[in-house]
């Protein structure tokens, strides 16, 4: 399990509307005024066709607080432990043990990225 996209977006003030199976908002990363943001819940995925950027959880904080792929971690385990829960969801782990060696995390960062990729 992984950090809901979802619930990042909205925490960065972003206001989601449902389009489908997905979510559209302004994008706060170029000037949007046509809610270029996508966000996909069913594949924890967020897309922008302003900027091409896109990613999952932690691609959204390494841009959203332009910080490194491992502060970006620590930043979602924090942020896992005061987001909204609004439809009784449990905390979810962060999608890499934080306690993790750097080789270990390096290994577990090019895991979630293959995975993320197929
Ligand atoms: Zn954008």
């Amino acid at each position: 399990m992984q950090v809901s996209v979802e619930h990042l977006v909205a925490a960065s003030g972003v206001e989601l509307k449902a389009a489908g199976k997905d979510l559209l908002g302004r994008c706060p990363f170029h000037d949007d005024r046509e809610a270029s943001l996508v966000i996909t819940p069913a594949k924890n995925l967020w897309h922008c066709f302003g900027c091409q950027l896109g990613g999952g959880p932690i691609d959204w904080m390494m841009k959203r607080e332009g910080v490194s792929f491992r502060h970006a971690v620590e930043l979602l385990r924090a942020g896992a432990l005061s987001a909204p829960r609004s439809r009784g969801e449990r905390l979810l782990p962060a999608p890499v043990a934080l306690d993790a060696g750097d080789r270990a995390l390096l290994d577990q960062a090019i895991r979630y990225y293959q995975e993320r990729l197929k």
